[in-house]
């Protein structure tokens, strides 16, 4: 295999489908986002819906049908918007991971975001996040989204923030994007259970040790206290993570 087919591999493509393409700037080009695009482990284009608007002012949202409050992103740029991207109907679910697109409305409506969904996104090649604004999308657009994802029981002013909380998340689980990968793997709810304590130098702060047996050099022991750690604070913190578990 060379090692550009085993680039191509490795690449995951995200289109980002918003009214706001600038909030991205900051998030996409930072951190290890902004070092996993440019190592071409990632690449993410985000399309302004608003382009695909025929209308002289562009005009990307309208008064809802029967009256009320707020205003409801028009469905002809948002699904052009979706053509353009590649998606053509909806994906099977059980023909996963192919390089078709992924559709993925950001809504609060959709179902909870967690740690398997997100081991699940990271599996696919091509993802679509479409960020809705306002009251949300006209509804029709639905019937070429194959997934809705919220991330949490309250209302944001628009998808853009919950999409880049699935895509920074997400990114941590591709190859190459952490240096650590065995981290990833430690960290909470990774196996369904929260990470143990860390400390860093000095060894005394504000007359807080550190546990002597971090201090040891014993690592069998050390592996031991924080498997024992982990579990100990998951039954304090998250015991329902353990009724899931066990
Ligand atoms: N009227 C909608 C409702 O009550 O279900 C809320 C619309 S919200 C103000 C505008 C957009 O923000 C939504 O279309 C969605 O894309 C995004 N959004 C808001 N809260 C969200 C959440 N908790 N998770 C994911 N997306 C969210």
């Amino acid at each position: 295999m060379t090692l550009l087919s085993m680039t191509v591999i490795l690449c995951m493509r995200i289109d980002i489908l918003t009214i706001f393409p600038k909030m991205f700037q900051g998030p996409f080009t930072e951190s290890l986002i902004g070092r996993a695009i440019k190592n071409g482990i990632l690449h993410i284009k985000v399309t302004n819906i608003r382009s695909f608007c025929k209308d002289k002012h562009k005009k990307v949202d309208d008064k809802p049908f029967g009256g009320g409050v707020g205003m409801v992103l028009k469905p002809e740029p948002l699904y052009d918007a979706i053509k353009s991207v590649g998606v053509k109907k909806k994906n099977n679910l059980y023909k996963k991971y192919y390089s078709k697109p992924y559709v993925i409305y950001m809504s609060p409506q959709g179902k909870t975001l967690n740690n398997e969904i997100i081991k699940k996104f990271s599996k696919f090649k091509h993802l679509v996040f479409v960020c809705g604004h306002y009251e949300g999308i006209d509804e029709r657009i639905i019937n070429y989204v194959d997934e809705e994802i919220s991330i949490g029981d309250y209302i944001l002013t628009g998808g853009e923030i919950p999409a880049m909380v699935v895509v920074d998340s997400l990114a941590r689980l591709l190859p190459g994007v952490v240096k650590e990968e065995s981290s990833v793997k430690n960290d909470s709810f990774y196996n369904g259970i929260l990470d143990y304590a860390h400390y860093t130098r000095p060894a005394v702060f504000k007359g807080n040790k550190v546990p002597d047996v971090l201090l040891s050099g014993d690592h069998k022991k050390i592996d031991l206290w924080r498997k024992k750690e982990a579990y100990e604070r998951t039954k304090i913190r998250r015991p329902d993570l353990l009724k899931s578990k066990f």
